[in-house]
């Protein structure tokens, strides 16, 4: 599902270039649910936004679903992410102003979903992720981890094979933590998507399959199948 090959990413700074990642492979195959571990500032969500096609290497190759990511134009990578990847982030990034149900629907929209399926599309959304009957509330009635079963929800418009997901419990309590990652692990499970999920949190990381651990840019562990040893 994922290959990158000595993937560098370096940011220019005051003091010149400054080196993000290092020369790094890693192998994902479909369907494994990987934790991306590490401290921060090592380069864990740099990591996860060049998989997504947000950004491009400095240096190497990344593939994603049989698309090598390097030879896509400006406009094949927006594609991309918007048909392929389910991106969830920590602070769920909703909007305030608009209900659970027309959050989940304008993601739909984006995607040039035909009007009559719309409100089918979304209930079927909001329940994936049992949360049907919040779909009149505005975010700020949910619980944090309501609102990032929402998020799912709009991650999952476009039906991705791949969830890219940078702490997604990172603002939760343990309860509401651990109902978002019951919803990844059966997405997993039960629907073979590909997860890989930066997190803090080591009860977290022993859901998933494998950790790659990350330290000053470079996978030290993990990166590949068999070469982890936790
Ligand atoms: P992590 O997610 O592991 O905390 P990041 O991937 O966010 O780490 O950042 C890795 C390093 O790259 C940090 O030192 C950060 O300051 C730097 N960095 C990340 N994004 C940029 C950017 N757009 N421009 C410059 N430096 C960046
Ligand atoms: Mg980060």
């Amino acid at each position: 599902m994922i290959k990158l090959e000595k993937v560098t990413k370096e940011f220019a700074s005051e003091a010149g270039k400054f080196t993000a990642l290092k020369p790094n492979d890693i192998h994902i195959r479909k369907g494994e649910f990987i934790a991306i571990m590490g401290p921060s500032g090592s380069g864990k969500s740099t990591l996860l936004q060049l998989i997504g096609g947000l950004d491009l290497p400095s240096s190497g190759s990344i593939t994603v679903d049989g698309v090598k990511l390097n030879d896509l134009n400006e406009k094949e990578r927006t594609l991309f992410r918007r048909t392929k990847v389910g991106f969830v982030f920590q602070n769920y990034q909703l909007l305030p102003m608009m209900t659970v149900a027309e959050n989940v629907a304008l993601s739909l929209a984006a995607n040039k979903t035909p009007k009559a399926e719309m409100n089918s599309r979304v209930i079927s959304l909001l329940q994936d992720v049992n949360l049907e009957d919040k779909q009149r509330n505005f975010p700020s009635q949910l619980s944090g981890g309501q609102q990032q079963r929402v998020a799912i929800a709009r991650a999952l418009a476009m039906k991705p094979r791949l969830i890219l997901a940078d702490e997604p419990t990172g603002n939760l309590d343990r309860k509401n933590g651990e109902d978002v990652l019951q919803l990844l692990s059966r997405l997993n499970k039960e629907e073979q998507m590909t997860i890989v999920m930066v997190t803090h949190d080591r009860q977290a990381a022993k859901k998933a399959d494998r950790i790659i651990l990350i330290r000053d840019g470079e996978v030290v562990q993990g990166g590949v199948e068999g070469e982890d040893l936790l």
